[in-house]
């Protein structure tokens, strides 16, 4: 087999190898057709077989209700910034939303164009270094939803509890996260959501498809004539398929689905990210040179940023990383530093290669 980099890309990111040795195989002749998965019809037998698998694995995966659909989407998580709240608010309605850093901002600024948004808590002012906590919230008597990015794949920071919307006295409220780097990372309680959403690109499979699981309830209930494309009922309705769906991207989906049932499942998911987590999180916080600007309770498992004691250090951190097979490793161009996504389909042993290039640069550099 060819040569494997470590891959610490944020998105589109590291795919599991096993899941594209898979795909390579049965790349020119799927299920005896002597065709590709990509060169057949979305309505075909064999692709409705493969669209239903994964949908079958992903609900097994995250025991999903029955009063749940799962939409097969294109137009990225992006899209879903402007289709919530086009589903779920509306002109003369407020939608609540928590800011913890750059995607929470994108969200915020395209909901702003069809309802009004209400900024309930903002870690802004202290750089996104954390999540703000509930108490301080404040949240809307009649909002249509509330907001949150599990995970910003940017800063860094991560939820590690949701909001018990219940328990909080806004039972009305429903509870939406973009989940778009965290998505599959960990067991979710999917009845404490209204809506979740996540582009595949950086957890699940190449980009091109965008997951959304939404409660029965919420579709339909639009205030305006919403294009058929964005309207969730009408997706439902069509299986993701009211035009050809990214038949290649679900397929890949659902070989990273059956994957990480064979890992089993998500909660063994959890312990490794959370392993892989500690090893890295450790080396920065035991050295005197590596630093992470996100408060210890809020730090994500799936993107990890750090800056180096010197930063004119950093172009030959990365380079000296790339002689030794370990790539996109350079931060965002907004915050610079250096940022490792370690997301599942990451090993730990990529992830021990990584901490232990650190501290042999530590040695000669810190
Ligand atoms: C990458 C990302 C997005 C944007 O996703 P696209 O699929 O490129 O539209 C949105 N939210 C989060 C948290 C992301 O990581």
């Amino acid at each position: 087999m060819s040569k494997r980099s470590f891959n610490f890309s944020a998105g589109p990111a590291a795919l599991p190898d096993a899941v594209l040795e898979k795909a390579r195989d049965e790349l020119l002749d799927f299920d005896g057709l002597g065709a590709s998965v990509m060169e057949i019809s979305h309505r075909s037998k064999q692709f409705i077989a493969v669209a239903e698998r994964a949908e079958a694995n992903l609900r097994t995966l995250l025991s999903i209700p029955d009063n749940y659909r799962v939409l097969f989407l294109q137009g990225g998580a992006t899209l879903q910034f402007a289709s919530v709240p086009m589903n779920l608010s509306g002109p003369g309605k407020t939608a609540d939303y928590i800011d913890t850093g750059a995607w929470s901002v994108k969200a915020i600024k395209e909901a702003g164009k069809f309802c009004s948004v209400n900024v309930a808590a903002s870690s802004k002012a202290d750089n996104y270094n954390h999540v703000p906590v509930m108490d301080t919230w404040s949240l809307s008597k009649d909002a249509s939803y509330l907001h949150v990015c599990s995970n910003e794949t940017i800063g860094g920071v991560q939820f590690h509890d949701f909001p018990d919307m219940a328990a909080l006295g806004y039972s009305d409220t429903p509870l939406v996260a973009d989940m778009s780097s965290d998505f599959l990372s960990r067991p979710l309680d999917i009845e404490k959501f209204g809506l979740i959403y996540a582009g595949a690109q950086k957890n699940v499979a190449p980009a091109g498809l965008t997951i959304v699981i939404v409660r029965d309830d919420l579709m339909g209930q639009a205030s305006v004539p919403l294009p058929a494309m964005l309207d969730y009922k009408v997706q439902a309705d069509a299986g993701s398929m009211s035009n050809t769906p990214a038949t290649f991207p679900w397929y890949m989906a659902g070989l990273v689905f059956e994957w990480l049932l064979d890992q089993g499942g998500l909660g063994a998911m959890q312990a490794i990210n959370a392993k892989k987590a500690a090893t890295l999180y450790g080396a920065i916080d035991n050295s005197n040179f590596y630093r992470c600007p996100v408060v210890p309770e809020n730090r994500s498992a799936m993107n990890v940023p750090f800056t180096l004691g010197n930063a004119d250090l950093d172009g030959e951190f990365l380079s000296g990383a790339a002689e030794r097979g370990m790539l996109n490793l350079k931060g965002h161009r907004s915050v610079g530093g250096m940022r490792a996504s370690i997301y599942n389909a990451v090993s730990q042993t990529a992830v021990e290669a990584l901490t232990d290039y650190m501290a042999e640069f530590e040695r000669s550099h810190g």
